[in-house]
């Protein structure tokens, strides 16, 4: 993502993708929902109580059975540094995608990746999204996703502990949550991770050109083939993790995500006791992964401390500067949320 704010006119869409082929892994697994206590402090890994929420036609937050774990995302947070730097195409990121591809099936859910090749400032890239399935009763989905490359930098040891690693971290573990409690879920979910976030040249629009940005590449071929395959009007929203793990979590509301998402997620927030780390100020944003599938029509939200994270895109941003805390606190926020992102989707289709 860039730094400021941006509107979407000037946007330009898909360039150079190429489509090479896709591989289908296969494990069934169930989904779940759950809630600390108001204030209770985070990483606990507690249990939580039911709580009724002030819009009354919300489903309470619930308790439930598996807490979502900071220090098991931190764990995979130190997998992914210890790898090194990993930009698209490099051999690091092939190990992590292996990583992410085999921690996903052992929760037993079904995982696919699709590759591509795209037309970079750099030369051509091969990528690959990840995508692992829960499903649902009904076919509608919601996504939760998060970038996996690291920006490329030929003279940096750029690790991306906190961008893009704390979000791979918080996503996988809210796998294991979401499939460890043996019910169906109303919807179902795709967790996907984009390869090709990163802008090969510095800046963001630096090497941009008229329907060919540098950036975006995985969510932009992602969107592409959701219609190719008719599956557009399947996705009912998304959720994106970007730069949300350091340890002093301030998370504003991104000015380019679709309000009523945002306010489901920031009001649960404050609901479980984290309304002092989901805060009511703006925070722009410019670009990131959401925008493609809201130039598409989809309702998305991004999560994300951009302006406030002094290590961005700089050597610094290491693991010391992430925590378990602070992802724990995403991941109960997501967890609680989701069913009654669910029910304003359900509310939507009746
Ligand atoms: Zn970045």
């Amino acid at each position: 993502m860039s730094k400021g704010i941006r509107n979407l006119n000037n946007l330009t869409m898909k360039s150079g993708i190429g489509r090479l082929g896709s591989t289908t892994l296969c494990l069934m697994g169930p989904l779940f929902f759950i809630a600390c206590p108001r204030n209770s402090p985070p990483d606990t890994g507690n249990i939580g109580v039911s709580t009724r929420s002030a819009n009354t036609n919300a489903p309470a937050v619930v308790a439930s059975a598996v807490a979502f774990n900071g220090e098991r995302a931190m764990a995979h947070v130190r997998k992914q540094v210890d790898f090194g730097p990993r930009p698209p195409g490099s051999p690091e990121l092939a190990k992590t995608r292996e990583y992410i591809v085999n921690e996903l099936k052992s929760y037993g859910l079904t995982v696919s990746t699709d590759e591509f090749v795209a037309a970079t400032p750099v030369g051509e890239k091969k990528m690959a999204n990840i995508t692992a399935e829960i499903p649902g009763e009904s076919q509608d989905v919601v996504i939760v996703s998060s970038h996996y490359d690291t920006k490329l930098y030929e003279n940096m040891q750029f690790v991306g502990a906190n961008d893009p690693g704390a979000s791979v971290g918080t996503l996988i573990e809210l796998g294991r949550v979401l499939s460890s409690n043996g019910r169906k879920p109303r919807l179902t979910y795709w967790l996907v991770f984009f390869d090709g976030e990163e802008s090969f040249c510095e800046g963001w629009d630096e090497c941009a050109k008229p329907g060919a940005p540098d950036n975006t590449y995985g969510s932009r071929h992602y969107v592409s083939e959701l219609r190719n395959k008719n599956q557009l009007d399947r996705v009912r929203a998304l959720i994106l993790l970007d730069m949300m793990g350091y340890k002093s979590l301030e998370l504003g509301r991104d000015t380019m995500s679709t309000k009523w998402l945002q306010d489901v997620i920031w009001q649960t927030a404050r609901e479980i006791g984290y309304g002092s780390i989901f805060v009511d100020r703006p925070e722009g944003v410019g670009g990131d992964d959401h925008e493609p599938f809201l130039r598409a029509g989809i309702d998305s939200v991004d999560i994300i401390q951009l302006n406030s994270y002094p290590p961005w895109h700089t050597p610094e941003d290491t693991i010391d500067k992430v925590s378990a805390t602070s992802m724990k606190v995403v991941g109960d926020v997501l967890v609680a949320s989701l069913p009654r992102v669910e029910q304003r989707v359900l509310d939507k289709v009746r």
